[in-house]
């Protein structure tokens, strides 16, 4: 049964109202024209503390500290927040995890580390409508070290299965690298049969979280990854060039090969030894100075998605995706929803395709309504499950409505 604009839109007072995790909303720094922010899955809101945790870094460790800092605060950083991330979204224990460098840059570390753990193998594997830059760095290995890519077709609602892996992995495959949870269409993979799949050809299972982390549950241990990499600044609100994280599975951590052997990931940094000894564990995955500065924020919004759980964060993420899907079906019938119906198998965010959409977002951004827009005819809706309140949601898609046209 559809519901009537009317009857829909009053519903979302009535969601806000039973809503447990309402009063999150407010943990976040309002921004001044900001009507409906539809974009938490492309940067996330700063989170309400940030400002003054900043100014407390600032003051006490830096300028407090100074050199003494590194010994005192900063050298074990990464890896303590790394295990934060991993303990309140990624379902990994301690050790697992570290925080370094942009997904770009990780992305390249875990594959370059995946083919020289695979030295008789040399097929490469990831769908063809993957995110660009991992897209780009994969080819870039596979030409400079001779190896296959087996590109995966996937339908554009949709991603990776048990199935299309089964049919792309085989004995030369070294490793497959494949979204959580897809940029475009949000399918949430199954991850672990795809685990499952690719690992019983012998490959390696790098799974990119960019969109899944601080939305969805993620149980790497559990579902025995091999490697995976995700964003800060999408739903970890880690800020614009937040340094992003990676996880390698401890059972890996004695052959690991960084492929930028820095002194942070050595085993003595300050000895200024002759030789290169990598340190213990995912900490050798560090290369040179960690942008500690960076990591503030993401602080703050570690420390609320704990307080929050992620198991009430991803409920409210079904029930604000499920609201938003049927607003624009009554709201907007002119345009195709590009993302699972089923609940199971979506994150965060929607994919909508509308012939107008460039010069719609375009309007709707000098409003302070923002969803993104994606060449050449796509609508992203982002929901951030603790910034954002079903009254936004309804803002944002009756504009959206309107401006469609
Ligand atoms: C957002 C995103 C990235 C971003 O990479 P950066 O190095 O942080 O710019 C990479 N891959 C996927 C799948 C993403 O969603």
């Amino acid at each position: 049964m559809t519901a009537n604009p009317a009857e829909l839109g009053a519903r979302a007072a009535v969601l806000d109202a039973a809503d447990p995790l309402a009063v999150y909303t407010a943990h976040f720094v309002p921004g001044d024209d900001l009507v409906a922010y539809l974009d938490g899955n492309s940067l996330g809101r700063p989170v309400a503390s940030v400002p003054a945790a900043l100014d407390a870094f600032v003051r006490t460790q830096w300028a407090g500290r100074l050199i003494r800092g590194w010994d005192e605060l900063w050298l074990t950083r990464p890896a303590e927040l790394g295990d934060r991330v991993g303990a309140a979204c990624l379902g990994a224990a301690s050790g697992q995890t570290i925080v370094a460098d942009s997904t770009s840059v990780l992305i390249f570390k875990l594959l370059r580390a995946a083919i020289a753990a695979r030295p008789d193998r040399d097929e490469l594997v990831m769908l063809s409508d993957e995110f660009p830059t991992d897209r780009f760095i994969l080819e870039r290995l596979a030409d400079d070290h001779g190896l296959t890519v087996r590109w995966v077709d996937a339908p554009l609602d949709a991603g990776i299965t048990p199935e299309l892996a089964a049919a792309s992995v085989g004995p030369r495959t070294i490793a497959a690298l494949f979204s959580g949870v897809a940029y475009r269409s949000s399918w949430w993979a199954d991850m672990p049969a795809v685990t499952a799949t690719v690992q019983a050809a012998g490959a390696l299972m790098i799974w990119d979280c960019s969109h899944a982390v601080g939305s969805v549950p993620l149980e790497l241990d559990a579902w025995g990854v091999d490697y995976a990499v995700g964003c800060s600044y999408k739903y970890l609100n880690g800020g614009p060039g937040a340094p992003a994280w990676a996880y390698v599975a401890a059972r890996h951590h004695d052959t690991l090969r960084n492929p930028i052997p820095g002194w942070l990931g050595a085993a003595a940094p300050f000895s200024m030894t002759e030789g290169y000894s990598p340190a213990q564990g995912v900490a050798s995955l560090v290369s040179g100075t960690p942008p500690i500065l960076n990591m503030v924020a993401l602080e703050q919004m570690v420390q609320l998605i704990e307080s929050a759980g992620i198991t009430a964060i991803r409920e409210k993420s079904i029930a604000l995706t499920t609201y938003a899907i049927e607003l624009v079906e009554v709201l907007i019938p002119a345009a195709t929803v590009s993302t699972p119906r089923d609940s199971a198998r979506r994150g965060s965010h929607l994919t909508l395709d509308h012939p107008n959409s460039a010069i719609a977002v375009e309007r709707l951004w000098a409003q302070g309504v923002i969803p993104d827009f994606r060449h050449p005819s796509g609508v992203r809706i982002g929901l951030s499950p603790l910034s954002t309140s079903f009254a936004e949601v309804e803002r944002g898609i009756r504009a959206l409505s309107e401006a469609l046209g």
